[in-house]
């Protein structure tokens, strides 16, 4: 169906509810609005779309069960979506790319609507500038393997599974905003909103299109190693690498390892950002040794591992490309600055609540070493954070209300703080 008749059916629909105001402001009639303008591409409960949608959440915790799924195939589409949505105020609302994220309600209405972006993946390879443009339903896995036979790469996520959209990296990115236009954000224009959607994810609109800056590939060789080890030191010093290192405790084998395999099970996660210091390193491990061996005893059957990593956080990007985290400009990581990200991952439901607090002790544990070696941070990384966390208190007062302002002028019938439901909004309920 072409977006003209999209759009005569959805003004003929909104004539209708307009007749029906009070009634029809709930998520089923919603539903069946956008099931008349989008037939085929609204699944409900037991429908095998909806059912494949709910089940392809990375962590059984966050499968929730909305009313009704739309699966928009186009920009057209989502701003169609956003239109009907806007006219009823009170139906609840969520936005899905990879789903996987691991906080309970982030990415899905149990109560709502849940706007699947998956099918929303396409990948077009631009060589004049070289750069990508990518759909948001995209994973990072696909987008590495489109690219590889090129020998091109892309900044992007470390595991494959972890899709774009909830995860916004690149040069531009095309927006739906209320009540459904559709707009291109980047260093130039609508620079305020560019820089907020990095750090502000769903606070003002849904992003459409990532277009991503690609760079060639060299071998992976002793000199890159040496690099990666020595990248900090002034000498050597590279402003765009990283590097992670992971520890872990697996209850069921009752051993300690490097090697962090996902299963894809129910997650819990927390962070703290702190500066890193032999001390205060070491004080971090034997928390963590203790917290493992005290949970292993506690959570007997839960198929329990305990993983920390720790990644040195990288030069915040320049003025011309800001974003909303809360570092300062710069072309130089600061000093020894990592974030610790804390994942429990567990087989058994039964221990959710458990571990739920567990984790915000140990987290809080963690925080109160780093306080005491004056090595502690207010940052805390969005997409590690669990739904406890105030992530935006970290990126400090003067940023929040920055972000507000951008909501106001994009968004100024506060659709997407009054209607997305679940995590890190501008306002507090
Ligand atoms: C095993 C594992 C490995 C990970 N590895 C990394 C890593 O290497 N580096 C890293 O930084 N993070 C990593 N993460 C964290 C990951 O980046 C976040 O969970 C991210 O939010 C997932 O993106 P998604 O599209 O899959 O999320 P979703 O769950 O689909 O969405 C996450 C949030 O973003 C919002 N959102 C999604 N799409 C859009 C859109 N198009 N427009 C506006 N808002 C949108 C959603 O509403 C939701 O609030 C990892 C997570 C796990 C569990």
């Amino acid at each position: 169906m072409s977006f003209l008749q999209k759009l005569s059916r959805l003004l003929l629909s909104l004539s209708a509810q307009k007749n029906f105001a009070a009634a029809r402001n709930s998520s089923m009639q919603a539903c069946q609005s956008l099931s008349s303008i989008f037939p085929g591409h609204v699944s409900f409960p037991h429908d095998q779309v909806y059912e494949d949608s709910v089940s392809s959440y990375a962590f059984i915790g966050t499968r929730l069960r909305p009313t009704c799924l739309v699966t928009p195939r186009s920009t057209n589409d989502v701003a169609v979506v956003i239109m009907v949505l806007g006219d009823l105020d009170s139906v609840a609302f969520a936005i899905r790319s990879g789903g996987h994220n691991t906080n309970n309600g982030f990415a899905d209405a149990a109560d709502g609507i849940t706007i699947d972006l998956s099918a929303m993946n396409e990948l077009v390879l631009k060589r004049s500038p070289d750069s990508i443009s990518v759909g948001p339903g995209a994973r990072w896995q696909i987008v590495y393997e489109a690219l590889d036979p090129y020998n091109i790469s892309i900044q992007g996520g470390r595991n494959g599974h972890v899709g774009l959209g909830g995860y916004l990296l690149g040069v531009n990115f095309e927006v739906v905003l209320p009540p459904g236009i559709i707009v291109n954000t980047n260093a130039t224009t609508n620079a305020d909103l560019f820089a907020a959607l990095k750090g502000g994810l769903k606070n003002f609109g849904i992003v459409t299109r990532l277009d991503l800056q690609i760079f060639q590939e060299g071998p992976i060789d002793e000199e890159l190693i040496e690099t990666l080890s020595t990248f900090k030191e002034p000498e050597k010093f590279d402003p765009h690498a990283m590097f992670t290192l992971g520890f872990l405790y697996d209850t069921t084998t009752r051993t300690f390892s490097a090697d962090i395999a996902i299963v894809l099970a129910s997650m819990h996660w927390a962070t703290i950002t702190f500066h890193a210091s032999r001390t205060t390193l070491i004080r971090i491990h034997a928390a963590f040794q203790r917290t493992s061996l005290a949970l292993a005893e506690s959570y007997v059957s839960a198929n329990l591992t305990i993983a920390c990593s720790i990644q040195s956080v990288p030069a915040a990007t320049p003025a011309s490309n800001s974003n909303s985290l809360g570092f300062e400009p710069s072309t130089r990581p600061k000093r020894r600055l990592f974030n610790l990200g804390i994942a429990f991952q567990y087989e058994n439901p039964v221990a959710t609540e458990g571990l739920g607090t567990a984790i915000m002790i140990f987290a809080r544990e963690l925080d109160q070493i780093a306080r005491e070696d004056h090595a502690d941070d207010g940052h805390l990384y969005l997409n590690y954070a669990g739904d406890w966390q105030d992530v935006l208190g970290g990126y400090g007062t003067e940023i929040v209300e920055k972000m507000r302002r951008v909501s106001t002028k994009y968004d100024g019938s506060r659709m997407f703080q009054r209607q997305v439901k679940g995590g890190f909004k501008l306002y507090k309920e």
